[in-house]
């Protein structure tokens, strides 16, 4: 006999069958507990970095300009591609370096409801503009 469980995706580590209900944040390929005990350790070898709320800010916005200029209409996961870089921010940091962008940068952010990640919603604000030099005076 055949068994349909033998398809179904499996921890790398330990073989528990992954939960079709996981978040796009869980590790690929690892069950909770074994992507804890990665991180873990991954963390115990390269300690996250940590940014000041201004450095946080700098890192969001290009975060999010970068996934307007490859891919305008994809949410950006914030807190996932910060990890991918060894930073780790919390939600509410996240929270205030976003409505800091949007308070004092102008930019336009949104988030759909129940769906994770944001998107710039306008182009960068910012354009080229030559200054004329007087001239002749
Ligand atoms: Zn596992």
């Amino acid at each position: 006999m055949t068994t349909a469980t033998s398809t179904k995706p499996a921890c790398e580590v330990c073989g528990a069958v992954l939960s079709v209900y996981r978040d796009p944040d869980d590790v690929p390929g690892l069950c909770r507990p074994c992507a804890r005990a990665e991180r873990e350790r991954e963390e115990a070898e390269h300690p996250s970095r940590m940014l000041s709320a201004e450095q946080l800010t700098d890192a969001v916005a290009g975060l999010l300009l970068l996934g307007r200029a490859l891919s305008p209409d994809e949410p950006v996961l914030l807190r996932a591609e910060l990890a991918l870089r060894g930073v780790d921010v919390q939600a509410h940091e996240l929270q205030a370096a976003i409505s800091k962008l949007k308070r004092r940068h102008g930019l336009t952010i949104e988030a759909e409801e129940r769906e994770p990640g944001y998107r710039l919603a306008e182009p960068w604000p910012y354009r080229f503009t030559r200054q004329r030099r007087a001239s002749g005076d």
